[in-house]
């Protein structure tokens, strides 16, 4: 009998549960870059090659370990464009009985994947994703009837469960969190070590050319392309991780600075992404480090990200449902700005973002959250607009993590489900995390007028904007006694101050 087990971008497991419940002598895997796929945002041109050229190395993995592959390459005559179309003419191709697959991870791919057995006329088995720590089930089990689902009680639990940085039920150094400790500025004059070099080979270079041949309006640059395509050059970059850049990656997680795109970060989200890491292994890696000297705030603050926000937010995504991404809990209506697309805002911390977001696909979690994210709270922007420009932009973005990290996380769409409060700062904060404002042309010292902080005004006039409604949380309360103690001719001219901006920004 022979089975064809569909592999989808994003599931590139030589581990994949598809792969262990099939015979390789019954087996054809099919592997189909499509246009749909490629398409369905106008995907960073980094972002398609990645995935592109992971799956043309990964089907020579296969190959080269016994397997059957059938391969559908973009750019072959008679490509048929979509998943489902592919996978129903391979299944007459190869005479087959069955579909073996795994879940796809976003709503709209289920739902693709639900219509499979119809379009082909052969059942079709479909297989729960068991890279993901925690399954479904459990997650839905764990927030059962709770009144709240905070990331923290989460993280908790699975530390719990897992036994993971725990001695004997105890969390090991006697705390669960150590993120107090993990928001430093970065001294001047401490070097940052290089990101690991992953130069294109012949395989990326062809991807790169179709790309840049069949997407060539897309956003983004591919010259400085440099992400893991394989599992050798993934398990390189962990490495490189664990070796050199876990050590700071505590104090300087949230720190902002000019020229420095990467920092400490571990650069390994496209590789999880992809399933190039496995999310449990990267974990143990950052745990086993400890012994070598890797200090336990840096180590439990990487396995938080991991156990915690990654897995999390995969949990909300499956709970709440396809129409997570369309909450707007602020009625925010403001079109997305063009400064998304073009930069050039003259704000240097959104520019300094928005340029590397542009180069490298790639920005870290506080210029997403607390630059881009906050710009765009404070702005009032749509949030769907902005839940589909940042699927868009970067190389590491799918809907199961980036819809709760947008919508719920960074923009407070869905009113408090994910987040106890909205991550708004004035450019007080940026100012403290980094040095950014030092090389801007707008000033903190300026208190109003052209050349004052947009992220200041607009921060205040955001607080106003929704005092009826955030003044109702604890957590808003100092922020709110602070909008109050300024004077009304002062109120007034940081709610002028913002409208002003943000009309000359439509
Ligand atoms: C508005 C916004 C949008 C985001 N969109 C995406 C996205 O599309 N895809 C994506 O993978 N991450 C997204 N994140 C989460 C996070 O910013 C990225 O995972 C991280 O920046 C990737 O870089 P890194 O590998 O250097 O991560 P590090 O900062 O070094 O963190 C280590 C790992 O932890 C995991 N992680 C950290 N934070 C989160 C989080 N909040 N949610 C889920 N996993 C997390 C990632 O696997 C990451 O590789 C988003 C965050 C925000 C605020
Ligand atoms: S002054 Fe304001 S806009 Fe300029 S870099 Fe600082 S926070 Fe950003």
């Amino acid at each position: 009998m022979t089975i064809i087990v569909p592999i989808l971008g994003d599931q590139l497991s030589e581990g994949l549960a598809s792969l262990r419940s099939v015979s390789r002598a019954d087996a054809v895997v099919l592997m189909a870059e499509v246009g749909e796929e490629a398409g369905y945002v106008p995907h960073h041109k980094q972002k398609l090659v990645l995935v592109f050229s992971a799956m043309r190395h990964f089907a020579a993995t296969l190959r080269s370990a016994g397997w059957t592959v059938d391969y559908r390459r973009l750019d072959e005559p008679g490509n048929l464009g979509g998943l489902t179309a592919e996978l129903v003419a391979a299944v007459g191709r190869h005479g087959a009985q069955r579909v073996v697959a795994v879940q796809a991870a976003e709503h709209r791919v289920m739902e693709m994947q639900a219509r499979w057995a119809d379009a082909a006329g052969v059942p079709v088995e479909l297989i729960e994703d068991d890279r993901f720590l925690v399954s479904a089930d459990a997650f839905r089990a764990w927030a059962g009837t709770r009144k709240r689902l905070r990331m923290e009680d989460f993280y908790r639990w699975q530390r719990e469960t897992t036994g993971i940085l725990m001695v004997d039920g105890v969390p090991v150094g006697g705390q669960w969190n150590f993120d107090k400790e993990n928001r430093k500025a970065l001294p001047g004059g401490m070097k940052v070590p290089e990101a690991p070099r992953f130069a294109p080979d012949a395989v990326t270079r062809e991807v790169i050319a179709m790309v840049e041949a069949q997407f060539p309006v897309h956003f983004g640059t591919l010259d400085r392309f440099n992400w893991p395509v394989t599992r050798a050059g993934a398990l390189e970059a962990l490495s490189c991780f664990v070796r050199e850049r876990l050590v700071h990656f505590g104090d300087y997680q949230d720190a902002l600075v000019e020229g420095e795109a990467t920092l400490f970060h571990a650069l390994l989200s496209t590789s999880i992404n992809l399933g190039l890491l496995d999310p449990r292994e990267c974990i143990d890696a950052a745990v086993a480090a400890i012994e070598a000297g890797a200090p336990l705030n840096a180590v439990e603050g990487f396995v938080r990200q991991i156990l915690g926000w990654r897995e999390y937010v995969r949990g909300i995504y499956l709970l709440e449902g396809p129409d997570y991404v369309q909450r707007n809990a602020l009625g925010a209506d403001r079109r997305l700005p063009a400064i998304y697309w073009q930069g050039g805002s003259g704000m240097r911390c959104f520019d300094a973002a928005f340029e590397q977001t542009r180069d490298l696909a790639y920005a870290h979690h506080i210029q997403r959250l607390m630059v881009l994210g906050n710009f765009a709270l404070l702005a009032g922007v749509d949030p769907f607009e902005l839940h589909e420009w940042f699927l868009v932009v970067y190389a590491d973005a799918y809907e199961w993590v980036e819809a709760p990290n947008v919508i719920g996380m960074s923009q407070f769409a869905d009113g408090g489900l994910l987040g106890s409060k909205p991550y708004a700062a004035g450019g007080a904060y940026i100012n403290r995390m980094g040095n950014h404002c030092g090389k801007c042309r707008y000033s903190l010292k300026v208190k109003s007028g052209p050349d004052a902080c947009p992220f200041s005004y607009l921060y205040w006039d955001f607080l106003a904007r929704h005092e009826a409604l955030l003044s109702k949380n604890q957590r808003m309360w100092t922020v709110y006694d602070g909008w109050r103690r300024f004077a009304p001719e002062r109120q007034a001219e940081i709610r002028s101050d913002a409208a002003r901006f943000l009309s000359a920004l439509a």
